[in-house]
């Protein structure tokens, strides 16, 4: 059986083990920030997270399907996040005149001032962030995307709309580039989250 991270001697033994432990205590501290919004609104973390997601994504991101995949979750258990916020009136449903059977979600303007407010939440967790040198920031994203991508390539997450997962996205002898852009990407300008992401075939 395979030592666990969680165990005192292996961890204290293993950079890997503490990197782990760490990044679990961090998700702890989004929990609890999330929660915090959450008891002020009376809603759900997920719903919270589906108000703020809508807030920054263009509409054809905004269905029920794509949330689902967004949060690693079915489709029935967003379904029944977006009937809450439906029956608060914070979103309302757009019908595509193309496809009467398909819509996408937008927010009311109750739902866009919660999703505003709400959006800040991680805010204590940035400014810490920004003490930290240009190189140690660089390499700490650098590090997450790896994180990331590799858990993505592995089905543990889903939809990623980061450069290593983007068409346009060529790398040569470490130099990053977006044939979108036109640009060359320094390693700190990488994206993870892009509104011009195009999924590698
Ligand atoms: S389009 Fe966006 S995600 Fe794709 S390579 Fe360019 S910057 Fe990165």
């Amino acid at each position: 059986m395979k030592p666990s991270s969680f165990n005192l001697t292996e961890q204290n033994q293993k950079v890997e083990s503490r990197i782990v432990v760490a990044l679990e205590r961090v998700s702890e501290a989004f929990r609890v920030l999330l929660w915090n919004e959450s008891k002020e609104y009376s809603l759900s973390p997920i719903q919270i997270q589906v108000l703020i997601f809508i807030y920054f994504h263009t509409s054809e991101k905004c269905k029920v399907g794509y949330l689902a995949d967004e949060f690693n979750m079915t489709k029935a258990t967003i379904s029944d996040s977006v009937r809450v916020l439906l029956s608060k009136d914070l979103i309302t449903k757009e019908t595509d005149p193309a496809d009467t059977r398909s819509y996408s979600l937008a927010l009311t303007s109750a739902g866009k001032a919660i999703a505003k407010k709400t959006s800040l939440f991680a805010s204590s967790i940035e400014q810490p962030l920004e003490k930290l040198t240009t190189e140690q920031k660089t390499i700490m994203l650098n590090g997450l995307l790896r994180l990331i991508h590799d858990l993505n390539k592995s089905g543990i997450i889903t939809i990623q709309r980061m450069c290593f997962t983007c068409s346009n996205y060529q790398v040569d002898k470490g130099v990053h580039y977006c044939n979108l852009l036109k640009s060359r990407l320094a390693a700190h300008e990488l994206r993870v989250d892009c509104p011009d992401h195009e999924l590698q075939a």
